[in-house]
């Protein structure tokens, strides 16, 4: 069997060893009064960015939507097949999610596909349709990295035009928070508001 197809196997069992076995499993207390998270994180696909693995969470921890380039669209209500929009829709207004965390990456390729760095993509149906949502980001800067964490504001202003994200905000019942992953070290970096700069996710960072 394939190398990596037999890993997911074994990981499967670990999971089942881990979190279904026995009375007081998370997942039977979970099935039983349902799901509660309190944090949802917006994130991207590429497979070196797993929130839950990051941030070492238990199933019913997160809330998590994973597109191209963690992207935030704006709100439009039109015909369209909006799925990120109705994940954030079901998290905000229905599980009344309190902290919101729109998580950006170094080396994104679908930031790269919008700068055009990316020939491996060049051609496409969906990616560049989706990732021009970025477009316009406040940044004169070329580098993929920095273009990313200019891409995590404009999603957070896009967040701002979804009526009832901006009224929990209002009401202090919902923060926003703009995280950047840096794959090479491991390391997240948060945005702060007062400083308009980002540093370094600690214990102490802002709840
Ligand atoms: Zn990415």
């Amino acid at each position: 069997m394939e190398k990596s197809f037999l890993k997911i196997l074994q990981g499967y069992n670990s999971f089942r060893d881990k979190y279904v076995h026995g009375d007081t499993s998370i997942l039977k207390h979970l099935s039983d009064s349902g799901q509660r998270p309190k944090i949802m994180v917006v994130s991207c696909c590429d497979s070196r960015v797993d929130p839950a693995l990051i941030l070492q969470c238990d199933p019913g921890d997160l809330y998590v939507v994973r597109n191209v380039a963690n992207i935030v669209p704006p709100f439009q209500k039109d015909e369209g097949y909006h799925g990120t929009s109705a994940s954030i829709e079901f998290g905000i207004r229905f599980l009344n999610i309190e902290h919101l965390i729109l998580l950006g990456h170094s080396q994104c390729g679908g930031i790269k596909a919008l700068l055009n760095k990316n020939n491996t993509v060049k051609y496409n149906d969906f990616i560049t349709s989706w990732v021009s949502v970025l477009k316009d980001v406040e940044t004169t800067s070329q580098d993929i990295d920095e273009y990313a964490k200019a891409s995590i504001k404009k999603s957070y202003e896009n967040c701002l035009s979804f009526p009832w994200i901006l009224d929990k905000i209002k009401a202090d019942k919902l923060f926003l928070h703009q995280w950047f992953f840096d794959i090479k070290t491991g390391e997240i970096i948060t945005y702060c508001d007062a400083t308009e700069e980002y540093q370094p996710l600690t214990l102490d960072s802002e709840s």
